[in-house]
């Protein structure tokens, strides 16, 4: 099982992979959070990362092919993975299509929302300081471990901006990539959180060819 979602910044991605990932017992990869973690322990890629993370940019293709390399060599990923936020750019999906092999196929869904609603959706969200957990709305504190919950710098509606140009301008034609392929479908993303994971669970089960 491997499965890849796409879809703008807002559009719900990380709950949905956090969700999918935990159900069928297989990691998520959200090269996000790894660019978090590094900016938070200060290593060279978090140094190089941050402010182009802060401006809503995208990190260089080199650095993150170097960063999802990595990753997927790492054993827990054999049974399968959820990737989030990557690839991100047409360069990037090509660099993966490079690192997959063909024992299981890749089910690329992606999650669609209208641009309007990203943008509200972006500005308002919380997450946690200590383990980057999205907040629900309204709550003060991180409902998996108590941290404190903060806006995330690039959610500021400057930032967001910034970031959804980016995404129309680098990230949508990977929609026309992926498109193509027999493995591709798309959701609605603009329903309830539920909603939206049956959806991906029914797509990814017709590409399967399975009906659990
Ligand atoms: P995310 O949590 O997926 O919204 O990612 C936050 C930020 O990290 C993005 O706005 C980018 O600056 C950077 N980033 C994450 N994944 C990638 C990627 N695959 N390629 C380039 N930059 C990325």
């Amino acid at each position: 099982m491997r499965l890849l979602i796409l879809g703008p910044p807002g559009a719900g991605k990380g709950t949905q992979a956090e969700r999918f990932a935990r159900e069928r017992g297989i990691p998520r990869i959200s090269t996000g959070d790894i660019l978090r973690d590094a900016v938070q322990a200060g290593s060279a890629l978090g140094r190089a990362a941050k402010a182009v993370m802060d401006s809503g940019r995208l990190v260089g293709d080199d650095v993150m092919i170097g960063v999802i390399t990595e990753r997927l060599a790492r054993p827990d990923v054999r049974p399968g993975y959820v990737l989030d936020g990557f690839p991100r750019t047409v360069a990037q999906a090509v660099a993966l299509d490079g690192l997959v092999d063909d024992q299981a196929p890749l089910v690329i869904v992606d999650v669609e929302v209208p641009e309007e609603k990203l943008v509200e959706r972006l500005s308002g969200r919380m997450i946690c300081s200590s383990c980057g957990w999205l907040g629900a709305p309204g709550a003060k504190e991180c409902a998996k471990c108590g941290g404190t919950l903060i806006q995330r710098p690039d959610d500021r509606p400057d930032v967001v901006r910034e970031r959804l140009r980016v995404f129309m301008r680098a990230t949508q034609p990977l929609v026309e990539y992926y498109r193509r392929y027999p493995t591709f479908r798309s959701v609605d993303g603009d329903q309830g959180e539920s909603a939206v994971a049956a959806d991906i669970a029914a797509a990814v089960a017709s590409v399967l060819g399975d009906t659990r």
